[in-house]
């Protein structure tokens, strides 16, 4: 009987890596030039605009692979949200969804870790905003003394989301969100997206934009200067909301490369992610892509 069991067990840990394999750099590049036709180049910004005042080059997929990106690992396998302080009842839906989606989009398990409470945030490393009296956090300190102290072993970038307004400095007024890419931490926070009570849909939006956005530069992607694209730089609220949720088909090569995925199944199970959260233009987006790379 014995000899038996031997060879069944080995053809099962061969059909079980075969169904893991990636698919090769070229099936991928192939993938992405069918998807080229359906870009929208990207429109010259306005004055204001982050291109018209950070002048960057963008970022070919060939300077990205010899950049050697983080990209998960035997070792490095999951993302973490760590939220942090108080969130409102409408809010807190907010963290699941963002779990949620970056699963699918990065294709790697995403653990929330437990809450930690205002108070993890020290006198030293807060303040009232001077002239607009709200409450703030110290990006910087959230960073290097609560993200980082706590990153687990097998994590390949753990995401603050606080519902506190950041700073980076008391020089500034406050800043949207701040990463380490070497130390695979950043923060982001929800504080300027809009009443989560009132208008959910625009507050989930915003929120996962920004978290594909900056999980995205985790992952070692640079902003894109070549389509319109979810990793396109943002100065202001308007300009990231006039930008697209879904990346563009060099980026999403980059991700596919990076985290090992099959992209029309990825792009199905992102429309479909759209359409249970009532993301009607970026279900479509993600429906026809996934469309194109079936036939
Ligand atoms: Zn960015
Ligand atoms: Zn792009």
């Amino acid at each position: 009987m014995k000899h038996w069991l031997a060879p069944l067990v080995v053809a099962l840990f061969i059909a079980a890596t075969a169904a893991q394999e990636a698919p090769s750099l070229q099936t991928l590049r192939t993938d992405a030039a069918k998807l080229q036709p359906l870009m929208q180049k990207k429109t010259r910004p306005a004055a204001g605009d982050w291109l018209a005042e950070h002048p960057e080059d963008g970022q070919t997929f060939d300077q990205y692979l010899a950049s050697r990106p983080n990209r998960p690992t035997a070792e490095r396998t999951t993302l973490y949200i760590q939220p942090i302080g108080d969130f409102t009842k409408a809010q807190e839906p907010l963290v699941k969804d963002t779990a949620e989606i970056l699963r699918i989009h990065f294709g790697v398990p995403v653990k929330v870790l437990d809450a930690l409470p205002d108070a993890a945030i020290p006198d030293r490393a807060r303040r009232t905003h001077p002239k607009w009296g709200m409450k703030q956090f110290l990006s910087a300190y959230i960073l290097e003394s609560v993200l980082l102290p706590r990153r687990p072993k097998d994590a390949v970038a753990v995401l603050g989301l606080t519902a506190t307004d950041l700073f980076p400095q008391p020089s500034w007024n406050f800043v949207f969100g701040e990463a380490s890419l070497e130390e695979r931490v950043g923060v982001w926070s929800l504080a300027r997206y809009g009443d989560a009570e009132k208008d959910y849909a625009t507050v989930l939006r915003r929120t996962l934009q920004v978290a594909t956005h900056e999980t995205g530069h985790m992952f070692g992607i640079e902003h894109c200067t070549l389509h319109e694209c979810g990793m396109n730089g943002s100065n202001n609220l308007a300009e990231s909301d006039h930008a697209p949720m879904p990346f563009c088909s060099v980026c999403d090569l980059k991700l596919w490369w990076a985290c090992r995925l099959d992209p029309a199944a990825r792009y199905t199970s992102l429309a479909d992610f759209a359409k249970a959260h009532g993301l009607a233009k970026e279900e479509a987006e993600w429906r026809r892509r996934a469309e194109v790379l079936k036939k």
